[in-house]
């Protein structure tokens, strides 16, 4: 039986359960430590923070959740342990790198023009996944790699081609942050092509976009894809996703669609109260939104019981098995 590795050690696949895919704790952007006026990281703030907000979600069943927070945007593993013991909930942290755009860079764009980029990178997933992070113990369950908006940078491209040799090596499934729903078949063809299985692949933030052959093309690679920013109306109404969700369920592609909100409700810096325009395009943001909302307006539309479970549950279970 494959074992997944959580951050309280390694579970059965048979225990994730009901799995949020892509959600954060804390969240933190490069550069927030030079804000002279943003408050310290308060490590049991965001741990209350993160348990308050998660508990509405465990009442509905969930049973995992993925954090896929990148090691270059305050991944915090002694807090995801925290969580994860005072819940009672299953967690996964990722090793991984996010976008050129608004990942920590500068250090391997020292190192590039004399080492070798990508091994390097490679050599940081796979001690993160097989050894553990830092001294914690705790080992890696997916790996995160992003890309910007409608391409993907030579930085982006050396960190995607590592992702996919980590993934070929240790069958660790990789999730993906596309921009504003781009380069999802240009993401898939690379980690293909570098040896990554398609049936472990996840390609996120598909629903930036209602371009339903823009879906499909990526579906046509064999990946899964997420719908993994539901709530979040500031960068594309719920309404439409809903719309691809029923549509692509209604052809035939349950298992191969999940469900996540992409929530984080600790972030370092400046408050992010963001201002009365915005605020009201993400009033239903949370981790229960899928549960509370979407889940039910599925089932309006026809979508069955079995059909939710496939990609609430089974698509999750099938991501993480290993033959
Ligand atoms: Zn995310």
């Amino acid at each position: 039986m494959t074992k997944v590795n959580a951050v309280l050690g390694p579970i059965s696949v048979d225990e994730l359960g009901q799995t949020l895919i892509h959600e954060h704790l804390v969240l933190s952007y490069t550069g927030w430590e030079c804000d002279a006026l943003a408050p310290p990281y308060d490590r049991e703030a965001a741990i209350t923070a993160c348990v308050d907000a998660l508990k509405g979600a465990k009442a509905y069943g969930m049973k995992t959740l993925v954090d896929a927070t990148a090691n270059d945007m305050g991944r915090d593993v002694e807090l995801q342990k925290a969580v994860s013991e005072r819940l009672s909930i299953n967690i996964i942290c990722a090793t991984g790198m996010y976008t050129e755009r608004q990942g920590k860079t500068g250090y391997l764009k020292f190192r590039s023009p004399m080492f070798d980029i990508i091994t390097e990178v490679y050599e940081t997933f796979m001690k993160e996944i097989t050894q553990g992070i830092g001294d914690t113990g705790v080992k890696a369950g997916v790996i995160k790699v992003a890309t910007g908006r409608g391409q993907i940078s030579r930085y982006e491209e050396n960190i995607l081609k590592a992702a996919a040799r980590a993934q070929k090596e240790t069958g660790i499934p990789i999730i993906t942050h596309t921009q504003a729903g781009t380069m999802g078949p240009e993401q898939a063809d690379l980690l293909i092509s570098e040896g990554a299985d398609p049936k472990r692949i996840v390609i996120g933030h598909i629903g930036g976009n209602a371009n339903l052959q823009y879906h499909i093309s990526v579906l046509e690679k064999g990946v899964y894809i997420a719908f993994d920013r539901l709530g979040i109306d500031s960068l594309f109404p719920d309404t439409l996703r809903k719309a691809c969700i029923i549509g692509l369920v209604g052809i035939g592609y349950a298992d191969r669609i999940m469900l996540s909100q992409d929530y984080a409700p600790y972030w370092t810096g400046r408050s992010p109260e963001m201002p009365d325009s915005e605020k009201k395009l993400i009033v239903n943001w949370s981790y229960v939104h899928v549960f509370k909302n979407i889940i039910p307006a599925l089932k309006e539309a026809g979508i069955s019981d079995e059909k939710i479970n496939t990609m609430m549950a089974e698509n999750p279970r099938r991501l993480f098995t290993r033959q």
